[in-house]
């Protein structure tokens, strides 16, 4: 049997696609991803996070009564909902996005997909384990990695003050009022230090050179602001903190002389780049310089293989918002149904 519609990725663009595609009644299947895998985990990089703020339509209220009636009751042992009233969190919104997707005939499997054929129709898919598939539409929603520095002390304090998303976080109470650190030296660092000094008492970009690689606009910009201070020649050595409060501080080299220094800190926010999850595309499917599929025609869908979408943040290297891959998800499934009703499929 030949798939319509096989979506790859479990991010918001692969369950708002899949919500699309199955209300179409296109029956698609959804490859969430691999358990096995902490680079490729099922739901997406919100199943890592605390609190969601900025995700429309889930203001703070007594969500966790809506969540036992609305999400199967098995599931909801992978997600504790701790409080009655609170904030949606990560793993919430990423398990009522699948349930909806469920609702109306999305049939998920948990493995990935290991390697694609676009060479010839229809197209073919290699899951990890179980047979080779064949599917005529793909959507491809597999997203991105944030890029971390790889400190132990780092991964002990992600979302207790180590942030790879300004957008996402910097408005927690957390980061209010106290001195913010952001790691980088590009335009998004640049772009995430002006936005943090909304928040912070002081911001101090850390970067390893005697130069911003940042835009020149974008470091007038940086060097206007009185609360954005550069520490150049600097890397990050360690992130401090404790159990009870998180984050408090980070430990610096300079690349110079090799010294240490302490800074005391609420935040610090990697800003060094993503990683789009495209290696088992194989180079099939146009990618920019970065890696991130590219879409060929504006404000549509389609990549550079006809019949094969993209969605998400693996197609955009700029937004990277939960709401911005819902919206292109939903894009990607109704671009592949019109492509299916055009071939009579
Ligand atoms: C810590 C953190 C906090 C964030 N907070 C917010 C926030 O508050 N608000 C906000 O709007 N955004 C936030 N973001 C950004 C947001 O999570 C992303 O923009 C969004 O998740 C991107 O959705 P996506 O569907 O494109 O991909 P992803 O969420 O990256 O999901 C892709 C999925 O595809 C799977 N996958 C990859 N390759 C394969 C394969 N070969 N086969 C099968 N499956 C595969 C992955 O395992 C993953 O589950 C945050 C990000 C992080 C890291």
């Amino acid at each position: 049997m030949t798939e319509r519609v096989v979506i790859i990725g479990s991010g918001p663009a692969g369950w708002s696609a899949a919500i699309y595609a199955a209300r179409a009644e296109l029956s698609p299947v959804v490859y969430e991803g691999n358990i096995g895998k902490p680079e490729l985990l099922p739901l997406g990089q919100l199943a890592l996070t605390t609190e969601v703020e900025n995700y429309a339509g889930f203001p703070a209220g007594d969500l966790a009564g809506f969540i036992r009636t609305a999400v199967d009751e098995k599931r909801q042992a992978y997600f504790p909902i701790e409080e009655e009233r609170h904030a949606v969190t990560g793993p919430e919104l990423m398990n009522l996005m699948r349930q909806q997707a469920l609702n109306f005939g999305t049939r998920a499997i948990t493995d990935e997909i290991v390697s694609i054929d676009l060479s010839k129709r229809p197209f073919t898919l290699k899951p990890e384990s179980g047979d080779q598939i064949e599917a005529h539409t793909i959507i491809i929603a597999t997203g991105a990695r944030a890029n971390y520095l790889g400190l132990e002390s780092e991964e002990r304090f992600k979302n207790r003050g180590v942030s790879a998303c300004a957008v996402c976080d910097g408005a927690l109470p957390r980061f209010r009022d106290r001195p913010l650190v952001v790691v980088g030296g590009g335009d998004s660092a640049v772009e995430e230090a002006s936005y943090l000094t909304k928040f912070g008492s002081v911001v101090y970009m850390v970067h390893r050179r005697d130069q911003l690689r940042a835009s020149r606009i974008m470091q007038e910009r940086a060097f206007e602001n009185e609360k954005l201070e550069v520490l150049w020649n600097t890397v990050v050595e360690e992130v401090l903190g404790d159990d009870e409060n998180g984050l408090t501080g980070v430990r610096l080299r300079s690349t110079k002389d090799d010294s240490l220094t302490d800074y005391e800190a609420g935040g610090m926010f990697v800003a060094i780049g993503h990683t789009p999850n495209t290696s088992f595309l194989d180079g099939q499917v146009a990618t920019n310089d970065k890696g991130y599929v590219v879409w060929q025609k504006s404000f549509r869908t389609n990549t550079s293989v006809e019949g094969v979408f993209a969605a998400g943040d693996v197609a955009d290297d700029h937004y990277r918002q939960a709401i911005t891959s819902a919206g292109t998800g939903c894009m990607a499934a109704l671009d592949a149904e019109h492509y299916l009703v055009e071939r009579g499929l």
